[in-house]
């Protein structure tokens, strides 16, 4: 009966579906006033306007009606009709957004719709659709959610039910797509962060502003040390600026334009006249432009990790996805043309050093993002500047190894850049990292050095990002270790739990032993039972937890119940503390 679905028709079948769907709806609800159904993303959805809100269970029915439509076999027939009649047709048959939208096409000026009829439903659509309902595999779809949806995406307009579902050619991409939607569910970062208490909002503070409680604040600031460390190496030093500036700066660097309607602007009742800085690299500018500089002095490279605003649309309430202050970690090296090269290099080492000491190097592709050649006008800069820069990224590529993939279209405004893309480990794509050329910026704030020759020229500047900002680092740590960070990283690195009362003194002098070593240590030693505390600080993914009684003390030992492994090792403290600083410091 059933044609072998392939990835091509996938399309076709996840929009077959949707019709399938508002048939079932339409049994259930002889009233209901249908919108639009089209395939999406492992899916489809359909806007209905119903008499009443439904409830999940109403979602089991509708399946089971949806397997009887499909079962029934009825074929999916095409059909033109003048355009005015079809209007009427719909106006009569009391649907009213479909008449709209038949109205908007005539106003296009089409004389035809194309209409589509299988069973009892009669529907305005494009296709193209399965030849007839039987084609659709009965075991793999599944109705998913109910949300709201504004009719025309227009908030002035009715709120519609949309109904959500995944379809697939087999039961068994169903299952391994529920599969990872539930280990995506687990891994939330909203979710995570709440139960392991790492940040949160306050409707006095306003949304898109998290804050972070001790634990998220531990977490940014060693990530916040390491990077440092990690790029104090390749010779970057520290500089911090202020949120505010004129205007004017980033008229000059371009901002203003860019960002638009997404800048803060600052008043106050004294004619203050600031805006909040949506990027960093115009403030650094002016460090580098306060003193003359020698060709001997580059390069120079700077970095800061400090807040920045912008007002973004922000589409996901409690998360770090979308936030209007982001922390960014953001460095620039000022050089000259002929140091380019290596300072790139040095840039991908450090993108690489980091990305290798969190597991994610192994799993990474490189973009390399060049103009779009037919459209020159997108970007800034001379293109001779643009040929230099475009063929010492392709150098870097070919001497490094990075086996870069050339992507046009996607360089920045001012220049082309390597971008870093890695798989976490529910198999996302997740763009972070970038390398990019500047031969603008400098120009534009009159930048300058003293070359060889005693001339004055601009440097260049490359821009560096190597965690994106840390609400976007952190998403991506919390949701690939699912909370489990590494020891290093751990907010709360061991835990002590006494067995009973009697044995709290001891645990003590175990945490003050840790606490000086600098290992951050809790003691749980709560009325719950030891298996309670056990669980408890499971759930916390506390790396290690030291269980301490009677026998410990007299060897002066704990029990070390480590987070990956279901045994209990017995180790003298001391043995512990060697074991745990050393897997700290080597960020294991
Ligand atoms: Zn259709
Ligand atoms: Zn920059």
């Amino acid at each position: 009966m059933s044609k072998k679905t392939t990835p091509d028709n996938l399309e076709t079948l996840r929009h077959s579906t949707a019709h399938v769907l508002a048939m079932a709806v339409f049994e259930m609800f002889p009233e209901a006033k249908y919108a639009i159904g089209p395939a999406i993303e492992n899916g489809f959805y359909q806007d209905i306007d119903l008499p009443r809100t439904l409830i999940p269970e109403d979602l089991d029915i509708l399946e089971e009606k949806m397997k009887a439509i499909i079962k029934a076999n009825f074929p999916f027939e095409h059909a033109e009709a003048p355009i005015d009649e079809a209007m009427h047709d719909f106006e009569k048959a009391g649907q009213p957004y479909k008449a709209e939208m038949i109205r908007d096409l005539k106003e296009k000026g089409e004389n035809k719709v194309s209409i589509y009829k299988s069973g009892s439903l009669v529907d305005l659509c494009k296709g193209p659709h399965l030849d007839s309902t039987g084609e659709i595999p009965l075991d793999a779809f599944k109705l998913t959610k109910v949300s709201g949806a504004y009719w025309k995406g227009d908030e002035k307009n009715k709120m519609l039910q949309r109904i959500y579902g995944v379809a697939f050619a087999t039961k068994a991409d169903l299952k391994d797509y529920l599969h990872m939607l539930e280990e995506a569910e687990k891994r939330d970062h909203r979710k995570l962060g709440k139960e392991l208490d790492l940040f949160c909002f306050s409707d006095l503070v306003g949304p898109g502003l998290p804050l972070y409680t001790p634990k998220g604040t531990v977490l940014k600031d060693e990530l916040q040390k390491h990077i440092e460390s990690v790029c104090r190496k390749y010779g970057f030093q520290k500089v911090s600026a202020p949120s505010l500036a004129k205007p004017e700066l980033f008229e000059i660097s371009g901002h203003a334009k860019k960002f638009g309607d997404e800048l803060f602007h600052v008043t106050s009742e004294k004619k203050h006249d600031f805006v909040l800085k949506p990027v960093q690299c115009p403030h650094q500018t002016q460090i580098y432009a306060s003193k003359t500089r020698s060709y001997r002095d580059l390069p120079i490279r700077y970095m800061e990790s400090d807040k920045q605003y912008r007002a973004e649309k922000t589409g996901e309430v409690g998360g770090l996805s979308r936030v209007y202050a982001i922390t960014v970690e953001d460095g620039h090296s000022f050089c000259r043309v002929d140091q380019v090269k290596d300072e790139i290099k040095n840039m991908v080492n450090i993108i690489k050093d980091l990305y290798s000491s969190i597991g994610l190097w192994d799993n990474h592709w490189v973009s390399l993002s060049v103009r779009d050649y037919e459209h020159p006008e997108k970007y800034i800069g001379e293109p001779s500047d643009w040929d230099i820069c475009e063929k010492i990224l392709q150098e870097v590529s070919d001497e490094m190894g990075l086996e870069a993939k050339r992507c046009e279209g996607e360089a920045a405004l001012y220049g082309p850049k390597l971008d870093f893309m890695f798989k976490d480990a529910t198999g996302r794509e997740i763009q972070i990292p970038t390398v990019q050329i500047d031969f603008a910026t400098p120009k534009r704030f009159g930048l300058e050095y003293i070359n060889e020759k005693g001339e004055k020229v601009p440097p260049v500047m490359v821009h560096r990002a190597i965690l994106g900002s840390y609400e976007r680092f952190l998403v991506l740590l919390i949701e690939h270790f699912a909370g489990a960070f590494p020891t290093w990283l751990s907010p709360v690195q061991t835990i002590i739990l006494p067995i009973s009362e009697k044995f709290k003194d001891y645990a003590s002098s175990v945490e003050k032993q840790l606490l000086e070593a600098d290992v951050r240590t809790e003691i749980d030693a709560s009325d719950e039972s030891l298996g309670k505390r056990i669980r408890a600080a499971k759930m916390q993914k506390v790396p290690y937890i030291l269980v301490v009684g009677g026998k410990e003390i007299a060897s002066n030992t704990v029990a070390v119940n480590a987070r990956d492994s279901k045994d209990q090792t017995v180790m003298p403290v001391g043995e512990f503390l060697e074991k745990i600083i050393a897997e700290i410091k080597e960020k294991k």
